[in-house]
């Protein structure tokens, strides 16, 4: 007897949460705070409730969740190891005290900001300021009862914290020489400038999956391949110059660089198709698990084609042109030096130690840049400041080295990069800045005069905010197991180009060496060994 046919029916598709497919309920903790509220609101609960209140009176979900849209995290109490990141509940790591990330679109600073920055910092901050990889600020010890003042401050000044953390649209990176740069074609500072102004604060963009990073620079002197949006500077052979679209870009646990969509986009279309690119992650984006939520894992599914023709379509509601691939600089370009503008003057880029400066040392550079005749301060997203339109470098070089800003460092001080770690952050499991204040200390004394030029990333966890997987020596904090079998704060060591060759591994850009690991006492000696053997394999025998 012959079989009757039968269609099994399709399993049903996972729900991921994606509006735009219908899924409106909340899937998680988070998702449920966003729903219940938008997180912006939080602010007024701050300056009226919790200035009164204090810490004690906050409550948990504006604590731990809608403070960041303000740029508010908890820093870590203190004495807590990396032992304790994963098994304590998050009401013991906080600290009444909260880490403030100030946004620096573009990085641009005018001195009157500046000198903002510095008020916070020596006034409520206990003279503490970073410069982040990603040109913003953050100050640390900061309580919720002076945040009223800290605005005020900030905000009279031109400066915002608004949406300097959280899962909505964070600081637009741009080139610290937009606008003065000789080798620049196109300044894209309009089009950072309309965005931030339409849609920072926006309340229809600030419930988003999570995170969504941007950069748009003429040059690509920013880390385009790692933000969830990139427009870099390309010249089309019709249209002129214009902007190269690239989406899904994110490092962390899931590393992707982003992907081009093949596209040219003019600079005063740049805000619009921003607009649909963010409106379309925060539709279809994915909403059920935290660590699938950035835009990497939506592009990744859909491909780039996918991608297009959906943002064409249902966002932009016309064709982008197709576009050339812009030509891209074998290295990162960080600005550290005395450099001719295109007007004649000079711009001089100089490097604290791992992004650390102090309120203090902020107030005398404004001072410094003022009697040099600038009135105009660049943050780097490699953790550098830049001050412009200098007439005479010279003596400006000598000033800043005054105040621990070094315009001519060593390739250590240079390229080494450090993210918060364990000294305030909650997530972390191994202590980063101090760590590496130290290495390069010891690199600059072993190996002095020896040319090589490595770049360090430090990190206090597989989170990557100091770019893990980008750096010749990418640390990831672990902890790790010494000679004498115990657990000790370490780091697994990722590789670039030859540096895998160098540790006698096969060649590949960022890769996660298994089994290599080393423990935070013995990175200087380890770094030494690979730097000696790096430079040995590219001169050969003596
Ligand atoms: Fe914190 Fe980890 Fe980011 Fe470092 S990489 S700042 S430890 S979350």
């Amino acid at each position: 007897m012959a079989r009757t046919a039968t269609t099994a029916p399709a399993p049903a598709a996972r729900d991921e949460g994606q509006w735009a497919l219908g899924s409106r309920e909340p899937l998680n903790a988070n998702e449920r705070v966003k729903h219940v509220e938008d997180p912006l609101l939080v602010r007024e609960r701050i300056e009226r409730v919790y200035v009164r209140t204090g810490f004690a009176g906050i409550d948990p979900d504006d604590l731990r969740n809608r403070f960041r849209w303000w740029g508010l995290y908890t820093q870590r109490r203190p004495g807590i190891d990396g032992g304790g990141t994963a098994v304590l509940p998050p009401e013991e790591l906080d600290d009444e005290y909260f880490m403030l990330r100030v946004r620096v679109d573009g990085g641009r600073l005018d001195l009157a900001q500046l000198r903002a920055i510095a008020e916070v910092s020596t006034r409520y901050a206990r003279d503490t300021a970073d410069i982040t990889d990603r040109q913003n600020i953050q100050f640390h010890w900061i309580r919720v009862e002076d945040m009223p003042d800290i605005w005020r401050i900030l905000e009279a000044a031109g400066l915002s914290t608004t949406e300097a953390c959280g899962d909505c649209p964070r600081v637009v990176l741009g080139s610290p020489v937009a606008g003065v740069s000789a080798a620049e074609v196109l300044d894209a500072t309009p089009a950072i400038e309309e965005i931030t102004a339409r849609w920072i604060g926006d309340p229809s963009l600030s419930n988003l999956p999570r995170k969504f990073k941007s950069t748009i620079s003429w040059l690509a002197d920013v880390p385009y391949e790692a933000n969830d949006i990139a427009f870099v500077g390309v010249v089309h052979p019709e249209h002129g110059p214009g902007f190269d679209l690239r989406v899904g870009g994110g490092l962390s646990t899931s590393p992707m660089l982003a992907q081009r969509l093949g596209t040219f986009v003019p600079l005063a279309d740049v805000p619009d198709v921003w607009l649909g690119v963010i409106r379309l992650f925060r539709d279809y984006g994915y909403r059920r698990l935290r660590h699938r939520a950035r835009l990497k894992f939506l592009v990744a599914d859909w491909g780039s084609e996918r991608f297009r023709r959906v943002l064409e379509e249902e966002y932009l509601g016309r064709p982008l042109a197709d576009g050339p691939a812009p030509e891209l600089p074998p290295a990162p370009i960080d600005h550290i030096g005395v450099h001719r503008q295109r007007d004649g003057r000079y711009y001089v880029g100089a490097a604290p130690v791992v992004g650390r400066v102090s309120g203090t040392a902020l107030a005398e550079l404004a001072t410094i840049a003022e009697r040099h005749g600038s009135g105009r301060i660049r943050l780097t997203p490699y953790q550098k400041l830049l001050v412009l339109d200098v007439a005479d470098p010279a003596p400006l070089v000598a000033d800043l080295r005054g105040i621990g800003l070094e315009a001519e460092p060593s390739p250590f001080r240079r390229a080494t990069m450090a993210c918060t770690g364990i000294e305030y952050c909650k997530l972390a499991i191994v202590e980063t800045k101090g760590r590496a204040v130290t290495l390069v200390a010891e690199l600059e004394r072993r190996l002095a005069g020896l040319p090589v030029e490595i770049s360090v990333n430090l990190n206090g966890c597989p989170n990557a905010c100091a770019r893990t997987q980008v750096a010749d020596i990418g640390l990831k904090g672990q902890l790790v197991v010494d000679e004498s079998g115990r657990r000790v704060e370490g780091f697994q060591v990722h590789l670039g180009g030859g540096l895998t060759m160098a540790a006698g591994q096969e060649g590949g850009f960022g890769r996660k060496l298994r089994g290599l690991k080393t423990t935070a006492a013995d990175l200087p000696d380890y770094v030494e060994r690979l730097a000696r053997r790096y430079h040995a394999g590219r001169t050969g025998p003596a």
